[in-house]
C-alpha cells in the first residue's frame, strides 16, 4: 500500500467495547448494496433492513430509467409543455445535477440519457444484446438536439420542474451516491452512529468500524490491460466522508477494435476516449462524489484536473499511457488528506 488518507479530524465517541458487529446487503438499481454497522443498540437486523431498503426503493420509485413510471420515466414521457410537481429526493438531484452541468460546461449532463439510450447504455436495446450496432453519426446528431439541460426550466422553491419535449433526463451517474446519502442519514435517524454504507461501489462511512478504528476502505483501482504493475493502493479511513469512483473498464464493450465506457461525452455525443481509466472524489456528501467522479471522467485528465483544483475537490485521477502502464495524479485537497 502506498497511500493513507485520513480526515482531519476525528469527531465522536468510538462504540464501547463488546458492540455487535453487523452486515446486511442485497441487490437495487442493478447493483448489490451493503451496509455495516455497530450495534450498541437494541434493533434488529430486520429493522435496519428494512429502513435500507426503504430509502433505496424510494430512489428507484423517483428516479429509474429503468422502471416504467418511476416519476423519472413519467417526466422524460411527457408532453412538451406540461409541468410537473417533483417529490422532494428527485428535486434534490435534479438540483445537483443542474449545478454540475454548469459547473462542468455540459460535461456532467443530467439530460444526456437520449444519448445513453443511444449508445446502448439505457432501457432500450444494449450493447449486450446480439446484433447491436454503434450508432451512425447523423443518429449522435440527432440525439444531441434532446441533451440541452439548459431548456429545462424548473423552480426549486416550488420544485415544480417543466419538460421542454423530448428532454430525456438520466441520473444514473449521480443517484446512487444519493442512495448512499439517504441510507447513511437514516441510519443515523435510528440511533445508528457508526456505519459503513456501500451501493455498487460508492461509499460512506461515519462513525467508527468495531474495535474503534475509522472505516478503511480500498480505492477501487482499475484492471491492468496490458503487462505492467498495477497503480499503488490508496487506503483511505471514511470518517463522515464518501468516495464515488468511475472507471471506463465499469460496464463497458469492446467493439471493432475500440473500448466504448458507459461514460458519454455529451458535447460530442460520443463515449469517452481520453485515456483516462478512473476517477475517485472523496467529499463529504456521496451524491456529490459521485458526480463530480463522473463530470471529472467526462473531462479528462487536463480539464479535470483543472476544475477539481479550482473547486476544491479531493479527486485521484489514473491515467492509461501509451505504454499501458497506468499513471496516477491527485489534487492538492486528496493531498492534504495523506498522511
Ligand atoms: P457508475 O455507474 O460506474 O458508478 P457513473 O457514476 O459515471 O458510473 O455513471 C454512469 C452512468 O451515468 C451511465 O451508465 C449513464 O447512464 C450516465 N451517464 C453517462 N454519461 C454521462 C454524463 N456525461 N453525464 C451524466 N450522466 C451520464
Ligand atoms: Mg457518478
Amino acid at each position: 500500500m502506498n497511500r493513507v488518507l485520513v480526515p482531519l479530524r476525528l469527531d465522536g465517541a468510538a462504540p464501547p467495547l463488546g458492540a455487535r458487529s453487523c452486515a446486511i446487503g442485497g441487490e437495487t438499481m442493478g447493483t448489490t448494496w451493503q451496509v455495516r454497522w455497530v450495534a450498541s443498540e437494541p434493533l434488529t437486523d430486520d429493522v435496519v433492513r428494512a429502513a435500507v431498503q426503504g430509502e433505496l426503493n424510494l430512489v428507484v420509485a423517483q428516479m429509474s430509467t429503468w422502471l416504467a413510471g418511476s416519476d423519472l420515466d413519467r417526466f422524460n414521457r411527457a408532453p412538451a409543455g406540461t409541468w410537473h410537481t417533483l417529490p422532494e429526493a428527485f428535486a434534490t438531484v435534479l438540483g445537483a445535477a443542474v449545478w454540475m452541468a454548469d459547473a462542468s460546461g455540459g460535461a456532467f449532463n443530467p439530460a444526456a440519457g437520449t444519448l445513453v439510450d443511444l449508445w446502448g447504455f439505457g432501457p432500450g436495446p444494449r450493447y449486450t444484446d446480439p446484433g447491436f450496432e454503434l450508432p451512425e453519426q447523423p443518429a449522435v446528431q440527432a440525439a444531441l438536439a434532446h441533451t440541452d439541460w439548459r431548456r429545462l426550466r424548473w423552480d426549486a422553491g416550488s420544485g415544480r420542474a417543466q419538460q421542454p419535449g423530448g428532454v430525456r433526463l438520466d441520473f444514473s451517474a449521480i443517484a446512487k451516491g444519493h442512495a448512499v446519502d439517504r441510507v447513511a442519514q437514516r441510519l443515523d435517524a435510528l440511533g445508528v452512529r457508526s456505519a459503513l454504507v456501500e451501493v455498487g461501489g460508492e461509499l460512506r462511512g461515519q462513525g467508527f468500524a468495531p474495535g474503534g478504528q475509522p472505516w478503511w476502505v480500498d480505492l477501487e483501482s482499475p484492471p491492468v490491460r496490458q503487462a505492467g504493475p498495477a497503480v499503488p493502493t490508496t487506503r483511505v479511513a471514511l470518517h463522515g466522508l464518501s468516495v464515488a469512483t468511475s472507471g471506463d473498464y465499469r460496464r463497458a464493450f469492446t467493439h471493432g477494435g475500440a473500448h466504448w465506457p458507459h461514460t458519454i461525452d455529451p458535447r460530442d455525443g460520443r463515449p469517452v476516449s481520453h485515456g483516462l481509466a478512473s476517477v475517485s472524489v472523496l467529499h463529504g456528501s456521496c451524491m456529490w462524489a459521485d458526480a463530480w467522479s463522473t463530470a471529472l471522467m467526462v473531462l479528462g485528465p487536463e480539464a479535470g484536473m483543472a476544475l477539481a483544483v479550482e473547486h476544491g475537490i479531493a479527486a485521484l485521477f489514473v491515467r492509461r499511457e501509451r505504454s499501458g502502464r497506468l499513471a496516477e495524479s491527485i489534487t492538492p485537497a486528496m493531498d492534504a488528506l495523506s498522511e
